[in-house]
């Protein structure tokens, strides 16, 4: 039976290639300027292959031509241009690509970057376009052709004038609309400003005659306005440049020219990698979270180029959640993009890059923390959040990667350390790394409850975030050693916590009285183990601490999970014989006392006082 050919309805498909592959109708001048690039690469190619070609450098470039009266752009390139059978081959048919071809047929070499592939991205001209004029000659024939289209109803082609070999490529740009100002092209701020964003490093030079003013000659209180030609791209990225040529000054100006940050950034990694898949990256720590680095408007992600065209933005998937605060980009030409160049069409040579890059960031952390201390804290204090989600969040799957990352105050050295030089200080008979949690630094050194652990000359460690503890609690151990709230039940002091059970076990009518006082406010009251002079703490049982309770309580989601809280009383206080006393004499006074004892515990913490007018009350009942 006959194989036949489909037939592709071209009317149909150009309308899809216009208007749906492209979310962005800006990207048209990127395409058109890989193009013009593309064509001045094929010349540079043949003067490799072919000793009667010459590439002079001086020669060739791609100048952009904006003309607002009759209201055309264009884009004119000194590249290898097209033949006549090629303009009706290569534009003629969409998702022909003749760079791709050109690729394929030729062993391409070191400094040949062919951009195009997919044979689209010129027809994105008619997303601006009512019309198109492209006027080639190849540099293998005297003669040059025109080809002209209006989109849809198809183009023709016919011989025209043309001195040079090159394309040039005239837009007649559409009229405004209600949605969409397409005079902006014909903007000369707005071209430069596109050509930074998606060309700047394009290897020819991207010209302009630009509009300036300067004081007339003969009277220099007068302006006048004259053109000068601009060469708008930098060309050389600077990643692609050798690392010994740049300075640290090279570096921080790119990081300003690019907004990564308004301060200089703490710290640069430069790196290419030759593998599997190969890519440069350039890649900043900023000194401050910017001022939405917190919120859910923060957007995360690097800039993807390949072959120094900008492809993405913001490419989320190259970082990590906790790593979100690197600014910088990845340049690499082995990726496989989709059609539009817009997005990637496999994920695999990401997933790879990116688990590089998180390896890589990791480690230069670890270098700054070992070798520049002062400037790690600086990191830390920006950023140091955003590792302790990281160690929280999905469940601590990345806990592992960062527990090494992270510091917090310590009690006994009076800075911040890592968990590392903790654990190496750890008394012999010390069984556990002991935290405090509190609002800050000044409120935990008083939190009675590090009394005892202080005694015992342990080190605490000082949280002071709300997302802390959570963090530790998903940490669990860190080098074998459990964590251990100084609030917690049993601080693990053997002989202490049977000191303290004696003295609850002798004062059980009195302390299950006080219970029966406090109901469900409290679980338990006992005798403290941990305090030593202050008379009062509360103690916790359970997974949830106080201080978690008081942050799920901010949470928008609070679902009221309360800490299971046990009332301790130091039973060598001076107060203790009152207590005493009067549950021998006088029970209504012990239920005062009971309130008022339970009401202090909560303001040490920090917490509410159930009913602050019945606590009033009963401190002036004191005063007599
Ligand atoms: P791609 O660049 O992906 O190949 P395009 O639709 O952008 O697809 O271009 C189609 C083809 O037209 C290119 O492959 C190239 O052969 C040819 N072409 C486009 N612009 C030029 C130009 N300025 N000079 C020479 N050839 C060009
Ligand atoms: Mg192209």
């Amino acid at each position: 039976m006959a194989v036949k050919q489909f037939k592709a309805e071209s009317k149909r498909l150009l309308d899809l290639m216009v208007n749906s592959i492209y979310t962005n109708k800006e990207i048209f001048l990127r395409e058109l300027i890989s193009n013009a690039s593309d064509a001045i690469d094929k010349s540079y190619y043949r003067s490799l292959v072919d000793e009667n070609v010459n590439f002079n450098k001086e020669d060739f470039f791609i100048r952009i031509t904006p003309d607002k009266e009759k209201r055309t752009l264009t884009i004119t390139d000194t590249g290898i241009g097209m033949t006549e059978e090629e303009l009706e081959n290569n534009l003629g048919t969409i998702a022909e690509s003749g760079s791709l071809a050109f690729k394929s047929e030729n062993d391409i070499k070191d400094g040949v970057d062919i951009i195009g592939q997919f044979g689209v991205g010129f027809y994105s001209a008619f997303m601006v376009s009512d019309k198109v004029i492209v006027k080639s000659r190849s540099v293998d024939s005297d003669k040059a052709y025109k080809w002209e289209s209006q989109g849809a109803e198809g183009y023709t082609i016919e011989p025209c004038e043309k001195e040079t070999a090159g394309t040039e490529i005239i837009l007649k740009i559409k009229e405004n609309t209600e949605d969409e100002k397409y005079d902006e092209f014909l903007d000369e701020y707005k071209i430069k400003s596109l050509i930074k964003k998606y060309s700047d490093f394009i290897k020819y030079p991207i010209k302009m005659m630009v509009k300036k003013s300067r004081p007339k000659k003969d009277n220099d209180k007068e302006q006048e306005e004259y053109f000068e030609d601009e060469t708008l791209n930098s060309m050389v990225p600077i990643w692609r440049k050798n690392k010994n040529e740049l300075k640290p000054e090279d570096y921080d100006q790119f990081y300003m020219d690019k907004h990564f940050g308004y301060d200089k950034p703490l710290r640069v990694i430069h790196s290419s990698v030759e593998g599997v898949v190969s890519y440069k990256t350039l890649l900043f720590i900023p000194a401050r979270a910017p001022y939405d680095f917190y919120t859910k408007e923060f957007e995360k992600g690097l800039e993807l180029y390949s072959n120094g065209v900008l492809i993405m933005e913001k490419c989320a998937d190259l970082l990590p959640d906790y790593f979100s605060f690197v600014q910088g980009l990845v340049d690499s030409a082995d990726l496989s993009l989709n059609i539009s160049r817009e997005l990637l069409q496999h994920d695999r040579q990401l997933k790879f890059i990116a688990k590089r890059i998180k390896d890589k960031i990791k480690s230069e952390l670890l270098l700054m923390l070992k070798n520049d201390r002062e400037k790690y804290i600086e990191f830390y204090n920006s950023f140091g959040k955003q590792l302790k989600y990281g160690v929280y969040s999905d469940f601590g799957a990345n806990k592992e990667v960062l527990q090494d990352l992270l510091m917090f105050y310590s009690s006994t050295e009076k800075k911040l350390v890592t968990l590392d030089e903790y654990v190496s200080r750890m008394k012999e008979e010390q069984k556990y790394i002991y935290y405090a949690a509190g609002e800050n630094i000044e409120k935990i050194e008083k939190l009675p409850q590090t009394e005892l652990v202080k005694d015992k000359n342990f080190e605490i460690l000082y949280f002071t975030d709300d997302v802390d503890e959570f963090a530790i609690k998903m940490l669990m151990k860190y080098k074998e050693k459990e964590f251990k709230s100084v609030s917690s039940k049993d601080l693990g002091f053997d002989s202490d916590d049977k000191e303290s059970k004696k003295e609850t076990e002798e004062n059980k009518e009195l302390f299950d009285f006080m219970k029966e006082v406090l109901k469900d406010k409290v679980k338990e009251v006992r005798a403290s183990n941990r305090l030593k002079t202050h008379p009062v703490c509360l103690a916790n049982e359970g997974e949830v601490s106080i201080e978690m309770e008081k942050v799920l309580k901010m949470m928008p989601s609070n679902q009221n999970i309360k800490a299971d809280k046990i009332l301790e009383i130091n039973t060598s206080h001076e107060m203790f014989k009152a207590i005493k006393k009067a549950f021998a004499e006088d029970k209504d006074k012990l239920k005062m006392y009971s309130n008022l004892l339970y009401d202090q515990a909560l303001l040490i913490e920090g917490l509410p006082v159930d009913d602050p007018v019945q606590f009033a009350n009963n401190v002036c009942s004191l005063i007599k």
